[in-house]
């Protein structure tokens, strides 16, 4: 195929593929598949060989937010029966945070519902960072906190974090239909904000929320301008008790696609596989380990993940292996002197384009288990 050539040798230089070959990365067969997820591979491999980065989600206040994000169980007015939980304490984000780290995670990502932190929340959040620096030698931290008021990146820099989440989530097209209360120019400006702080950036998407092959080409190629040091690719988890909950258009062939096509965009950035991984792409997970390389480990904010020690058996069956502590993750030419080297999840009628995929698939609500355990709970942590 001279697309996948093509978009092969643009991956390997770095250079940018069109809208249209994005676009045709999309509407390409299931009998094409297989030869999109090889091409997609090798670019993965030129940056990142088989490496796999593992992050580890720590909820720090769950639910209860004022926001109306639809793709969210912890928006005004959800009626999912997810835990909801006031900030924790420094030293429980910092057990909670220990033990993704000793199931191999080099990075711990701080997540806080909410339209964005209060000053009062910062300091919190800085005592937070600190405790688990203090306990965890060498681990990234990455804050999500939401809507970044000035002078608050520099402050959780000065902290200690290394990097802060902030997705776009979809197009600017739709980003209204989505959210109302906040607009896609205040998260872009929270992703600047971070990045002018030094902070390395962490922006993506959810894809699966009714959107056009067009809205997930815009939404990554506004990402490849922003230029985030990694790219959280989110499917969306239907809730029950959220608007969306009716919203399972997604095939593990759909994913692995859109995985493709961010990665051909996006060839030498950290792509990391997110929220829904279990729900959409099933058993067809590891053939994503060749287009991202880097996932959660764990639970998510409010739903369970897939055992830890099988996300770890996954990697090694696949042919994968973890990354370490001492490897830095990004090529040497995006490691920036400051804050770089070093995600996310705070996650219209489908195009014709998108054929079969774009039917409702069927509602796998049985694969939707809501968090009962780790932060916020007197059990166990999942890593
Ligand atoms: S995504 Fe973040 S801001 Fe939006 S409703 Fe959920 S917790 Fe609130």
């Amino acid at each position: 195929m001279d697309l996948l050539n093509t978009l092969v040798e643009k991956g390997l230089r770095r250079e940018l593929p069109t809208r249209d070959e994005a676009l045709a990365v999309l509407a390409s067969s299931d009998d094409e598949l297989l030869d999109v997820v090889a091409a997609a591979g090798k670019v993965r491999r030129k940056w990142f060989g088989r490496r796999v980065k593992l992050n580890y989600l720590v909820n720090l206040k769950s639910g209860l937010c004022p926001e109306d994000c639809s793709y969210c169980s912890q928006r005004l007015g959800s009626k999912a029966e997810i835990l909801k939980y006031t900030w924790l304490k420094p030293d429980e984000a910092s057990e909670a945070a220990a033990a993704g780290v000793a199931g191999g995670a080099k990075r711990v990502c701080l997540v806080a519902s909410g339209r964005g932190p209060t000053d009062r929340d910062v300091d919190r959040v800085s005592q937070t960072i600190e405790a688990i620096k203090e306990q965890n030698e060498g681990v990234e931290v990455c804050a999500c906190l939401g809507l970044l008021s000035e002078g608050q990146a520099e402050r959780l820099r000065a902290a200690g974090a290394d990097a802060y989440n902030h997705n776009l989530n979809t197009s600017e097209a739709t980003y209204g239909d989505i959210t109302t209360t906040h607009t896609y120019a205040d998260r872009v400006e929270t992703v600047q904000q971070a990045q002018q702080a030094g902070l390395s950036a962490c922006s993506g998407l959810i894809a699966g929320m009714g959107e056009s092959d067009e809205d997930l080409v815009d939404v990554v190629f506004a990402l490849r301008e922003l230029d985030p040091d990694s790219v959280p690719v989110n499917f969306l988890i239907p809730f029950e008790g959220t608007p969306l909950a009716k919203e399972w258009h997604l095939t593990p062939q759909r994913c692995l696609r859109i995985l493709a096509m961010a990665r051909f965009v996006c060839p030498d950035v950290e792509v990391r596989l997110a929220g829904g991984r279990e729900v959409h792409l099933r058993s067809m997970q590891p053939l994503a380990l060749h287009l991202v390389n880097s996932i959660f480990l764990g639970d998510y904010l409010t739903s369970e993940g897939q055992a830890g020690k099988a996300d770890l058996e996954m990697i090694a069956d696949a042919g994968f292996e973890v990354e370490g502590a001492g490897t830095t993750t990004l090529p040497e030419h995006r490691v920036h002197e400051e804050g770089g080297g070093c995600g996310s999840v705070c996650s219209a009628e489908p195009s014709a384009a998108a054929g079969a995929d774009a039917e409702q698939s069927a509602a796998r609500t049985d694969l939707v288990a809501v968090r009962r355990r780790g932060a916020g709970t007197d059990l166990a942590p999942n890593a």
